[in-house]
């Protein structure tokens, strides 16, 4: 896909509590045009965000063209989380890791639909969350695919997300294919999320010693 990117999130300590509204409304403007993709990774203690996104021919330069999703989604995390907030580009993609298990994530039916928060991580040292949120073509809605990959250690993940508003499709898939870090037109397992949408950003760290991947 021309120009998509993937991108490290720098959101500061998570010392003051983010201007969701804000998030939501530059959320909802990028996802009237295009397609957005969130990965959270966890690895043993330490966590680390990242977004996929189309920009355009000048994001590697940091120089963006006028109208760029990439400058505007920066923006976006500026206005809620502060003028320390910065995409970092990742040049290198992001390394495999040994994850076992595979499972969609969907909102749980009849409830407000609430935010997935970085912190449902915690229970594994490897897991990661990934969101593909696409444009809906006819509703004031969007489209999210939530995939949860875990290493073979840790709780089983419908007990470890038991009260926190979301559910567990099906079975788990027992040997998980590698997360591809992409925005398909089509992402399988998609349902309508109503809420405002949101990123499950993990709190920066001063200094990673390696890209989390
Ligand atoms: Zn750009």
């Amino acid at each position: 896909m021309n120009n998509f990117a993937i991108w490290r999130v720098e959101v500061g300590d998570g010392a003051a509590a983010p201007r969701v509204d804000q998030l939501a409304l530059g959320l909802r403007r990028h996802l009237g045009v295009s397609g957005l993709l969130s990965i959270t990774v966890r690895i043993a203690d330490r966590q680390q965000s990242y977004v996929g996104l189309v920009g355009c021919g000048g994001c590697a330069r940091a120089r963006c063209l006028p109208g760029c999703l990439t400058e505007a989604l920066r923006r976006t995390l500026c206005a809620a989380y502060g003028p320390s907030a910065a995409l970092l580009r990742v040049q290198t993609g992001l390394s495999q890791r040994p994850y076992r298990r595979m499972s969609r994530l969907r909102p749980v039916a009849g409830a407000s639909p609430v935010p997935l928060d970085a912190a449902i991580l915690a229970p594994w040292n490897e897991a990661r969350l990934e969101l593909v949120w696409t444009p809906h073509p006819l509703q004031r809605t969007t489209l999210l695919t939530s995939t949860l990959y875990l290493g073979a250690e840790g709780p089983d993940p419908v007990e470890a997300l038991a009260g926190q508003g979301w559910q567990i499709v099906g079975a788990p898939l027992r040997r998980a294919p590698a997360p591809r870090p992409s925005l398909p037109l089509l992402a399988l397992g998609r349902t309508a999320f109503a809420g405002a949408p949101f990123l499950p950003l993990a709190a920066s760290l001063p200094s990673p010693r390696a890209e989390a991947r």
